[in-house]
């Protein structure tokens, strides 16, 4: 997602008190940022934050941290936060290839990607949010059953992505090419900004949801 350049995004996001400023240095020690031992679920690309906050809502028990690289998007998450209130979310604009500074080993309990970039040049595959290389990444922020959950619509992303698991030796706990139809995996689904727009537009959407061995 990319928005127009928005005026003044950045000087918004470093007065924010939701979006976290240098992360790294609550590596280890996230949970005195959210006051509480919860457990702690991280989106990563999250666009505009509208499934996140949904989340937030929802389970309070549990802590949320969105991450997204471009400061135009994140501040329409932080004005959909101001008027919530929500005391378990945070956000960060980084870059998420750069995760293991900022959360230390087991210190994740889940991870969402919603509507990944699919980089669909065979050279760009590194960098796509479901390779090999990412997975080692959140291998080594995520407590051992710590599971990550994965949502396109995108054909060729999410054959490569089921490529990755065995490759990167994690396991496929669940798979369907057409949320919306599956009965089990559609339930308490929550909808992401991405996902209304592909559904309108009649693009079944796909979703996996793996563990490392
Ligand atoms: N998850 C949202 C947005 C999907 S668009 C939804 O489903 O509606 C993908 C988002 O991921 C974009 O906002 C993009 O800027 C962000 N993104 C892509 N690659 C990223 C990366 N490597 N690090 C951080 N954010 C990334």
């Amino acid at each position: 997602m990319r928005l127009r350049n928005v005026p003044g995004s950045r000087e918004m996001i470093a007065e924010h008190p939701l979006a976290v400023k240098n992360p790294e240095e609550h590596k280890g020690c996230w949970s005195e940022v959210f006051g509480n031992e919860n457990p702690i679920f991280l989106e990563i690309g999250m666009g505009k934050g509208q499934f996140l906050t949904t989340l937030a809502l929802e389970n309070p028990n549990i802590n949320y941290i969105g991450i997204e690289k471009y400061s135009s998007v994140l501040v329409r998450a932080l004005e959909k936060c101001e008027e919530l209130e929500l005391p378990n979310i945070r956000f960060i604009r980084m870059e998420a290839e750069y995760i293991e500074n900022v959360f230390d080993n087991d210190e994740v309990d889940h991870i969402y990607l919603n509507f990944s970039d699919p980089w669909p040049k065979d050279r760009h595959a590194k960098r796509r949010l479901t390779s090999e290389r990412f997975l080692h990444r959140y291998e080594n922020i995520m407590k051992r059953d710590g599971v990550v959950e994965f949502k396109t619509d995108n054909d060729d992303l999410f054959a490569f992505s089921l490529e990755q698991v065995p490759i990167a030796e994690w396991t496929l706990i669940a798979q369907t090419f057409d949320l919306h139809n599956d009965d089990k995996l559609a339930e308490g689904n929550v909808m992401t900004e991405y996902e209304k727009k592909f559904l309108k537009l009649g693009h079944p959407i796909h979703k996996m949801i793996i563990k490392k061995d």
